[in-house]
């Protein structure tokens, strides 16, 4: 039983996600390399863009202890509310995330813990993520629900999702000896659906995300038709009356090139979900330098391509929209209701291609091939060679990176 009465608890865990994975295992090493993926984003400030936001006002329920050096404006004990976990959920940049359990209601939440301390959460920083969360009210969105502040943390209290990263699927799938090497068409346009709904909302609302990757993307539930939340507003930004962003943030591989030379707009989300989509349907990144700089060349460089042997059996929709999407010109990128608007995303977007089997279990099994875009069952099963190409290159790419 933890001592919910300690608040240093929160310090004390310093593990990070669970892995229960052999450390030979070649799971194992995917992970490892994916780890690499799994990149820290990159934040160089440079000329305007990094003007830190005033403090911020919060909704919290405990009275102002002391303001002096206070990011929301209050102070508040989050755990006369909360009771939160020692387990280490996720460990981002800055901050480490636990369940948290409402003490009155018995509710389960995500709790966000950020260090003031570390040099780098910077406190315009966290009240900016904090304000455009805020703002955020979208089923793919998360959910803010309480802000917390004490004299060594800013906690962010959000709603729980239970099915674990889509870096972690990406993994797993690619693991499977289906004969897939990733992600079916069906399985990749419903979630690049969602992604975009989520991305036309933060753009509807003048928001750019600049960090859109598969560590920024839930899935709700363990079910295999879960729905996915966006997270982590950390580097998102306001640019309504900004012509152009230029500090150069995100994550090498999903990293768009024009961030990369510093003038861009909400137009770089859209990149992130093409290297995604990408991703998600072939199983390796587009963009795969032996280390970060080499990444970030090959994306200036805008040099990417489908090769034959594990793109052949995709549909030509599906490669399209990739490509329309990594358009190294923004201006000629799709934006997020052009790309909502692909026929790709519309023969998927209505259908319920997961079919519940008799015990109400989700099942992929049973889905039914969309005519002239999913492959038939018979080809994916035969399709071990092109998933240890797959396998392949994902290994290659990341011991590349590690090395
Ligand atoms: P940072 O801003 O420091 O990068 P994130 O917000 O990205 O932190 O969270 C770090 C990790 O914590 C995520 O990649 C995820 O694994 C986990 N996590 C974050 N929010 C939730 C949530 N609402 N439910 C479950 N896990 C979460």
């Amino acid at each position: 039983m933890v001592d919910i009465t300690n608040t240093d608890d929160i310090m004390c865990t310093t593990t990070t996600r669970v892995v229960s994975l052999s450390p030979d295992s070649p799971q194992h090493h995917q992970r490892e390399i994916m780890a690499d993926c799994h990149a820290m984003p990159i934040a160089m400030p440079i000329s305007t863009d990094t003007t830190s936001e005033a403090p911020m006002m919060t909704s919290t329920t405990m009275p102002v202890a002391n303001t002096s050096s206070s990011i929301t404006g209050k102070r508040s004990d989050i755990w006369k509310k909360y009771h939160i976990n020692t387990t280490v959920l996720g460990k981002g940049h800055f901050a480490s995330v636990r369940a948290c359990i409402d003490r009155t209601t018995g509710q389960r939440y995500a709790v966000k813990s950020i260090s003031k301390t570390d040099s780098s959460a910077k406190p315009g920083t966290i009240s900016r993520e904090i304000k455009l969360l805020q703002e955020m009210k979208h089923e793919s969105i998360i959910q803010l629900v309480d802000v917390f502040e004490d004299a060594e943390y800013v906690h962010i209290v959000t709603n729980l999702c239970h099915g674990g990263e889509l870096f972690d699927k990406i993994l797993e799938k690619t693991a499977d000896d289906n004969g897939v090497p990733c992600f079916e068409e069906h399985e990749a346009a419903k979630i690049i659906l969602q992604i975009l709904n989520a991305v036309s909302y933060m753009h509807d609302h003048s928001i750019v995300h600049r960090d859109i990757k598969p560590e920024n993307i839930l899935f709700d539930s363990k079910d295999a038709d879960s729905p996915i939340k966006i997270i982590d507003m950390g580097l998102a930004r306001k640019h309504k009356d900004i012509e152009h962003l230029t500090t150069i943030v995100g994550t090498p591989y999903y990293i768009a090139p024009e961030v990369l030379k510093k003038k861009y707009d909400k137009s770089c989300d859209l990149w992130s979900v093409g290297v995604i989509a990408y991703i998600l349907l072939s199983g390796y990144p587009p963009f795969n330098g032996k280390n970060t700089d080499q990444t970030h060349k090959f994306v200036v460089q805008g040099r990417y391509s489908f090769p034959n042997r594990d793109w052949k059996y995709n549909s030509d929709e599906s490669i399209d929209f990739v490509r329309r999407l990594l358009t190294y010109d923004p201006e000629k990128r799709m934006t997020v209701e052009e790309a909502l608007d692909h026929p790709w995303i519309v023969r998927y977007a209505n259908q319920d291609t997961v079919m519940k089997d008799t015990e109400g279990k989700s099942s992929t099994d049973n889905v039914v091939p969309v005519k002239g875009l999913s492959k038939p069952r018979s080809l994916l099963l035969c399709g071990s060679r092109r998933k240890k190409n797959a396998q392949k290159k994902i290994r290659k790419s990341m011991f590349g990176i590690a090395a």
